[in-house]
């Protein structure tokens, strides 16, 4: 068929990753075109207008990219979150838009448990610790991260609860987590509260002052999802009137230099967000991408359209 599917990736792909995509691609009589590390929107927009499929990783698809998509029928952001997609507009003008749900979820779990290590030996200070197992985890949505977090959490020996208005108590239980009522029932008894949710607008500064006044005493709040579910002053306030209380980000917020130079053995970013930055999550990932795109071109498959 022959259609022009742009991976356009402001942070690539690994080349492994890469080989594979092109690999996929090709096999199926479509043609690869690579835009990666540009560095004016610009240069997006041009490769775009040209494009009947897009694989994107954390790149930002606007309105105005959008705008110049004339022959765009899909885009398939490689990853779970696809808030850097305009989908009002995509769905405007009858582009379908994809996730590739699951595919890096274990990566992020992973990095979860690691926040929580650094956090619980204090940043490998050097001084006296403490271990995770038999503490309590709160795991605030309950979907392929929140899942993969409550496997490892498992084998270090915590007591695993989550909530998740959207899964049933059924499948929490069949887990051996432990399905909690309410999100204040979570953050009031977890020494780790683990965040997994979506950034939409229901979840946004959902994390707020009154919740985070609830959290158990000398507990730490690990975010590997995204800044803006955290509200930014509750958080600045809440640290500063609770001295037990720490926060860890992969997603560094617009007032991390403050939060650092003010706690700065209770609060940790990573420099960039790392979550998915492994090359099994990039290889899954990009490979799903491709996958799906040739299944759509092929079939109509839209089985994992975001924007229906
Ligand atoms: P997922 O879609 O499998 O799970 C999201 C879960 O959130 C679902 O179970 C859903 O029921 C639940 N949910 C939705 N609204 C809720 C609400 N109001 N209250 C409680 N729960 C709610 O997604 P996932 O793969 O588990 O990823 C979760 C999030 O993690 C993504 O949306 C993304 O923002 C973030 N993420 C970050 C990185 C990173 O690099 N740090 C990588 C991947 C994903």
């Amino acid at each position: 068929m022959n259609s022009k599917i742009l991976v356009a990736t402001e942070k690539p792909f690994a080349g492994v990753a890469v080989k594979q995509i092109r690999e996929i691609c090709e096999d199926n009589g479509h043609i690869l075109v690579l835009l990666e590390k540009y560095e004016e929107q610009a240069e997006l927009i041009q490769a775009v207008s040209a494009a009947e499929a897009l694989i994107v990783r954390s790149d930002k698809i606007t309105e105005d990219v959008i705008s110049h998509a004339a022959k765009l029928q899909i885009i398939v952001r490689a990853g779970a979150g696809y808030d850097n997609i305009d989908l009002n507009a995509a769905s405007q003008k009858g582009i379908i838009v994809m996730n590739t749900p699951g595919q890096n979820s274990n990566a992020v779990a992973e990095l979860a448990l690691g926040m929580m290590i650094y956090m619980a030996r204090g940043k490998f200070n050097g001084k006296s610790g403490t271990e995770l197992k038999d503490k309590k985890l709160g795991i605030h949505a309950y979907g392929y991260v929140g899942k993969n977090v409550a496997r490892i959490a498992h084998g270090f020996g915590m007591e695993v609860m989550a909530y998740d208005p959207f899964v049933t108590s059924e499948i929490m239980i069949n887990d051996g987590v432990q399905p909690a009522e309410s999100a204040e029932a979570l953050y009031k008894n977890c020494d780790y509260v683990s965040l997994h949710l979506p950034s939409i607008p229901e979840t946004q500064k959902f994390v707020d002052y009154e919740l985070l006044m609830k959290m158990k005493k000398g507990s730490t709040l690990v975010n590997t999802a995204r800044k803006e579910v955290v509200c930014e002053d509750s958080i600045m306030k809440a640290l500063s009137e609770r001295e037990d209380l720490k926060y860890v980000s992969d997603i560094a917020p617009d007032n991390a230099e403050e939060l650092m130079s003010k706690f700065p053995d209770r609060c940790y970013f990573t420099p960039k967000k790392m979550g998915a930055q492994t090359k099994e999550a990039n290889i899954n990932a990009g490979v799903a991408a491709i996958r799906q795109i040739v299944a759509y071109f092929k079939t109509g498959d839209t089985t994992f359209q975001v924007n229906k």
